[in-house]
């Protein structure tokens, strides 16, 4: 959903942001019979699409009780410690390898896995346990764990790189022991990987005519498995309650837009559904936007990106535009503030990108599952709930002032005329001294609709600023009170809630009445009846991941805006995220 990079994690730098702890829960859910023909066992979905196929899973080392490995004599600790090291860089060299041979995201993940594994900070905690006398399968199961622990306490983007670093202990594991790498077997007919969670080395690289599915028990919408799977355009639902008891060898259907996979289906059924969204997947490829209903009603189809390639890319989709900039993620691993001059060329690459174009850009969203290590965050013991977003300007003024600085000149130098936008707007006198600030630099003001109390108090935001953006992804966290990263809460969080839909046809209806757009640039834009929905509803634009954009505009124009105002009325008349699901598809097709 965020469409984040994959980003270099350094182990040696995480322990100073430990005051950003989150406890996250990766524990899968329980279900009871899970393996009963017909079943139907519901997930998140995160790339459209439906497959039908027989399940492989990826190979698992066999399990030691590496407690009980007896201790190295010291003479032989520094032969050890050698032998571990010629182990992880094996390791590393081989995923490079397979990086260079890879393109996209994949190469992009694998590059990424092979620098984690070759990292400082990991590789020094295993050698001062060889030190110490454990054997080095010991001492790279402790090294790990040490730093999953970590990972697992700070939660959000950090947590899922807990896969990652587990996969890279299997692995090194592996060559200690002269075993086969762990990993996907090559399957001889196509077929639908399912597993625990998938590891970026596991996933990147995968051949989408033999692994035509993803389906995992844990990961969220950010997990490297949607990453890749959105890259290889294969359905993929995660966070599936029940998978893990579905063996190798069972048929599945698998639904990525509803979300669900069902176990050993009818097979006619089955093969009309993956022949239903074969047909709907190559109207997609057909769409060449500009985003409007079937009778002409326009709503515009724009690009979520965060930084000068994305942009680039998203310029060969029909996107109109960029919805939203997301600037933080520029700056994740960036130390010191970046000056208004460095900051002015980012932006003005994604600005030249989309010359002449809309392009809407968001503020730092700093803090909570994207801290910045310049921003000063606090330390609080719940981030999600602290100062993130607009809220850091309080005691760093100085950091929005260069940024809108930033903005205002690459504005200036491009020539383009942003729009930019404030997240986490709570208030309306956040809302008037964030459209002061802007406007006194000659720039267009917004503000995210992400909070509650922000969409209950539209019409009076509106009063300051020239437009709104809806982040559905924390408007659903913030309404359901649920974790957005939490696989376990996932049902919650979906934006499908009629409490979220809800919460944005209030700020809809308050944009309708002042005459100012209204846009939603969280991922239920990227779900293209959800999109229908909220045309429905009356947004003025749709942003979403440029890979989403063609599925979204090819599903508004095969609807009429009477389809679209009846099934927002239709969902907003339910009770549940699954009943508003059915009643907009009953209504949409
Ligand atoms: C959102 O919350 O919906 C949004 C678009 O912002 P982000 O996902 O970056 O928090
Ligand atoms: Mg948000």
């Amino acid at each position: 959903m965020f469409g984040f990079t994959l980003e270099r994690v350094d182990l040696s730098t995480v322990s100073c942001n430990l005051v950003h702890m989150t406890a996250t829960s990766l524990s899968s859910s329980q279900v009871t019979d899970s393996t009963a023909s017909g079943t139907v066992l519901h997930g998140v979905p995160v790339v459209t699409g439906v497959a039908y196929a027989p399940v492989i899973r990826p190979g698992t080392l066999p399990k030691v009780d590496v407690g009980a490995l007896p201790d190295i004599a010291e003479a032989d600790r520094p032969a050890e410690k050698e032998r571990f090291g010629a182990a992880a860089a094996t390791v590393a060299t081989r995923l490079r390898e397979r990086a260079a041979h890879a393109t996209g995201a994949a190469s992009e993940v694998l590059a990424a896995t092979a620098t984690l594994a070759q990292d400082r900070g990991w590789l020094g905690a295993a050698e001062k346990r060889i030190s110490d006398g454990a054997p080095a399968v010991r001492a790279v199961t402790g090294a790990i764990d040490q730093f999953v622990d970590m990972f697992t306490k700070l939660g959000g983007l950090m947590a899922e790189r807990v896969t990652d670093l587990r996969d890279i202990r299997d692995r090194v594991i592996a060559e200690l022991d002269g075993l086969p790498e762990p990993g996907v077997p090559l399957p001889d007919e196509p077929s639908v990987l399912c597993a625990e969670d998938l590891a970026p080395a596991d996933t990147a690289g995968l051949d989408p005519s033999l692994i035509v599915a993803l389906a995992t028990t844990l990961g969220g919408p950010t997990s490297h498995t949607a990453i890749i799977a959105r890259q290889l355009g294969i359905p993929c639902v995660v966070a599936v309650a029940g998978l893990d008891d579905v063996p190798a060898g069972a048929t599945v259907l698998v639904d990525g837009t509803r979300g669900t996979v069902t176990v050993t289906p009818d097979e006619a059924e089955a093969l009309a559904a993956v022949d239903d969204a074969a047909r709907v997947a190559a109207a997609a490829a057909g769409w060449t936007g500009p985003g409007a209903t079937a009778d002409g009603h326009q709503v515009a189809v724009l690009a979520n990106v965060q930084d000068g390639a994305a942009a680039r890319a998203a310029r060969e989709t029909p996107a109109e535009g960029v919805g939203l900039f997301r600037t933080e993620l520029c700056f994740l691993n960036t130390d010191a503030e970046p000056t208004v001059d460095e900051q002015a060329q980012i932006y003005g690459e994604v600005l030249e990108a989309f010359a002449g174009h809309k392009v809407v850009i968001r503020t730092l969203d700093a803090g909570s599952d994207k801290p910045l290590k310049f921003a000063g965050h606090p330390d609080e013991a719940n981030p999600a709930l602290g100062v993130r977003g607009i809220r850091i300007a309080e005691n760093n003024p100085g950091l929005l002032a260069n940024q809108l600085d930033a903005i205002a000149a690459a504005a200036e130098r491009t020539g383009q005329q942003p729009w930019v936008m404030a997240p986490m707007i709570a208030t309306a006198v956040e809302a008037q001294n964030f459209a002061e600030q802007v406007r006194s630099r000659g720039l267009t003001p917004g503000v995210m609709i992400e909070v509650p109390a922000a969409a209950l108090l539209a019409d009076r935001i509106l009063e300051h600023v020239d437009f709104l953006s809806i982040g559905t992804n924390d408007l659903a966290q913030y309404t359901m009170a649920a974790d957005r990263m939490s696989a376990d809460l996932a049902t919650l969080t979906d934006p499908w809630q009629p409490a979220v839909v809800a919460l944005v046809a209030m700020a809809v209806r308050a944009g309708a009445a002042a005459g100012k757009p209204v846009g939603v640039c969280g991922e239920a834009a990227a779900d293209p009846l959800l999109a229908c929905v909220l045309t429905g509803l009356g947004v003025t634009s749709l942003s979403a991941a440029a890979a989403a954009v063609q599925g979204v505009g090819a599903k508004l124009a095969q609807v009429t805006l009477e389809q679209c105002r009846d099934a927002a009325d239709a969902v907003l008349a339910t009770a549940s995220a699954a009943e508003a699901r059915a009643a907009a598809l009953e209504v949409l097709g």
